[in-house]
């Protein structure tokens, strides 16, 4: 066979493929973000949000009936906002991850102090709540600073999963350390997909879930080919609608006959990949962090101003 990926991960019991349908758990955080003085007065846009407190029950007695445990990553002020959807995940045994305070973005609206400030929130929030510290970070809007991986190394965080510089997971080399790197991709987030939301700038034509799945499960086809990771990167605003969430059912229902597919939360994913790597089993490629901490010298290109 064609092989497309130099290092595939020697998943367990022999799966092809690791899986896991991580959802980021943002409610309104994101419309008091980009809206501070209106939001409270844009009901329609904060329901279509907060559609959360339905969906993410849905979600999780979903999984439940699949008896399989994911991940869902939370802004630490929707975790307060909405305590009783924390409590829920954690019933069932799923993983809960950081995704910043209020959906702060780490590269736009933060230095490197103020990001480890509103990390440490997180952290703070996620540890009263849920009784252990966080293991992931999603960070809001996939917005990686060049002090985030660095940052997340300090704290001990054992993965991240917001760049997608790979197929399978690599590490991310820090000036403190290394961490892993669990990557998907815009490809398999729900939001370019179907959200139509004039309030956050959103205007994508709505699709039907069927059109949706087939871009999400041909990436899965490919990736259980091929030795890979598939990282559903998806929101229950969106997602977790009757009729999506309903084709997520039969998603799962699809891999599940499909087999060798390990349904996995990021923090197992993560600490496979590094059992593996002590083990000597698999190579990651190691990437330096950050990549570049300054613009291309202005001489490089210029564009013509006539
Ligand atoms: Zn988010």
């Amino acid at each position: 066979m064609l092989k497309m990926i130099n290092n595939p991960v020697p998943w367990p019991d022999g799966a092809r493929v690791a899986v896991c349908i991580s959802f980021d758990i943002d409610a309104d955080s994101i419309l008091h973000l980009a809206h501070p003085d209106k939001a409270h007065r844009m009901a329609a846009a904060q329901s279509f949000l907060r559609y959360d407190r339905i969906s993410v029950k849905r979600i999780v007695d979903m999984f439940d009936h699949f008896g399989i445990r994911q991940t869902f990553f939370f802004p630490a002020w929707c975790m307060e906002t909405y305590p009783d959807l924390v409590e829920y995940i954690l019933k069932s045994g799923h993983e809960i991850a950081h995704h910043g305070y209020i959906h702060e973005s780490p590269n736009e609206q933060l230095c490197a102090e103020d990001e480890h400030h509103w990390l440490e929130r997180g952290i703070e929030t996620i540890e009263r709540m849920t009784g252990q510290r966080p293991r992931g970070w999603r960070a809001p809007v996939y917005h990686f600073s060049e002090h985030s991986a660095d940052l997340l190394v300090k704290e001990g965080f054992l993965y991240d999963a917001s760049l997608m510089g790979d197929d399978v997971p690599y590490v991310l080399r820090a000036k403190s350390g290394e961490i892993v790197e669990l990557p998907s991709h815009w490809g398999l987030d729900d939001w370019p997909q179907y959200t139509y939301l004039p309030e956050l700038g959103a205007r994508m034509p709505t699709k039907a879930p069927d059109e949706a799945m087939a871009v999400f499960w041909a990436e899965f086809e490919a990736q259980w080919k091929h030795g890979g990771l598939w990282v559903a990167v998806w929101h229950p605003s969106v997602s977790g609608r009757l009729a999506r969430c309903d084709r997520i059912a039969s998603m799962i229902e699809d891999m599940i006959e499909k087999g060798d597919v390990w349904f996995a939360t990021m923090e197992e994913i993560a600490r496979h990949v590094q059992s593996c790597r002590e083990a000597g089993t698999w190579q990651p490629v190691v990437e330096d962090m950050p990549v570049s901490s300054r613009p291309l010298p202005g001489a490089t290109f210029r564009p013509r101003t006539e």
